[in-house]
């Protein structure tokens, strides 16, 4: 029997509750610091406990309790924020989807050109501080989370805020940063799940993300706001969205085209979930901003299912279970090496 492993963080619980809803042994690699919560919850079978989770890479006892656990490990966000990507290629565990792809998700170069292969219409990019003409948001490297990102009109406004940062050793004064037009209105995270087993698209949910201390602007009366305040866009928690269902067709072409481009350039493709983020306009069109080529912690909303998925499948239906089963379904059919890199 197969079993599910993930790293204790960002959506653990809901990936390996998913994996005993499925009748899979769950298995956790935890920080030491984070043992007691964890040991909370009846659904985790097995505990590799570690003191940083880049020992799952290469040939330490993590990595071989790990691999001799047999569980397929499911890659999220802090796996993409923690790990480089030569750890990632380093893990000997079999991972679910496409671990290849993660490389594309952090690096801003190659989002970009996946993003483009794909169609999606996307935010102009600022050659560098010099160039900046209206909005321009400043964003770090990788999986950063919002952290540290800031927003300027001008290159004295962007420098000025860049050294607030770096001052207060939020950033660091080498680190590049990314530059990009700043899109106004409604952000939606769009969640998938594509199945390389049967060929298909599920569209999961969507959500909205809080971020701090971005949303506590709006708060703040604009006279009594500090000219020099650089808010950040760190995201503390997530809530559920439904969109217009006059929307979902054009949800579900930018899924597949962005399925098809990834199978093109990064095989074999986008398997398993996926979340492609950005901004509804005053014309309710989409602007894609990023995208993340794994489960997202905005599937935690949906821990019974969301009422994208009561529409697929007549059982709560959370993206960790879902993946459960796709593992499951994998190797009933000897076919694991189709679900896993
Ligand atoms: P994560 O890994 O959590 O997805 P990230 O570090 O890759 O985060 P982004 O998702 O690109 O960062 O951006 C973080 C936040 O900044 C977004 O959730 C959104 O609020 C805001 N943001 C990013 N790009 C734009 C844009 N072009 N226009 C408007 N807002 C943006």
């Amino acid at each position: 029997m197969a079993a599910i492993a993930t790293l204790g963080s960002h959506c653990a619980l809901q990936v390996l509750k998913g994996a005993r809803d499925e009748g899979l042994r769950s298995v956790l690699v935890c920080e030491r610091s984070r043992e007691s919560l964890y040991r909370r919850f009846a659904f985790i079978d097995e505990v590799i406990a570690v003191d940083s989770f880049t020992e799952i890479a290469g040939d330490g006892a993590a990595a071989s309790a790990l691999e001799s656990s047999g569980a397929v490990l499911v890659p999220h966000g802090t796996l993409v924020a923690q790990m480089s990507h030569a750890d990632v290629e380093a893990i000997r565990a079999p991972v679910f989807g496409n671990r290849h792809i993660l490389r594309w998700e952090s690096d801003r170069d190659m989002k970009e050109r996946l993003m483009r292969e794909a169609g999606l219409p996307t935010p102009r990019a600022v050659d560098g501080p010099g160039e900046i003409s209206g909005m321009t948001i400043a964003k770090r490297q990788g999986a950063a989370g919002g952290k540290g990102y800031f927003v300027s009109s001008s290159s004295e406004e962007y420098e000025k805020k860049r050294a607030r940062l770096i001052a207060d050793g939020v950033i660091s004064g080498d680190e590049r940063l990314y530059l990009q037009e700043y899109i106004p209105g409604v952000l939606a995270y769009l969640q998938y799940f594509y199945s390389p087993l049967t060929g298909t698209l599920e569209f999961f949910g969507v959500d909205s993300r809080h971020e701090s201390d971005i949303d506590g602007l709006a708060r703040i009366p604009a006279d009594s706001q500090a000219p020099s305040m650089a808010p950040s866009f760190n995201v503390i928690a997530n809530s559920a969205m439904v969109l217009r269902e006059s929307l979902l067709p054009r949800v579900y072409e930018m899924g597949e085209s962005f399925v098809e481009a990834s199978a093109r350039l990064v095989k074999p493709g986008m398997n398993g979930p996926f979340c492609i983020e950005g901004v509804y306009d005053d014309e309710a069109r989409f602007t894609a901003f990023e995208f993340s080529a794994r489960i997202v912690a905005g599937t935690n909303i949906y821990m019974s299912g969301s009422p994208y998925t009561a529409l697929i499948h007549d059982e709560p239906m959370s993206m960790g279970r879902r993946i459960a089963r796709e593992v499951r379904l994998a190797e009933a059919e000897s076919r694991l090496d189709d679900v896993t890199t």
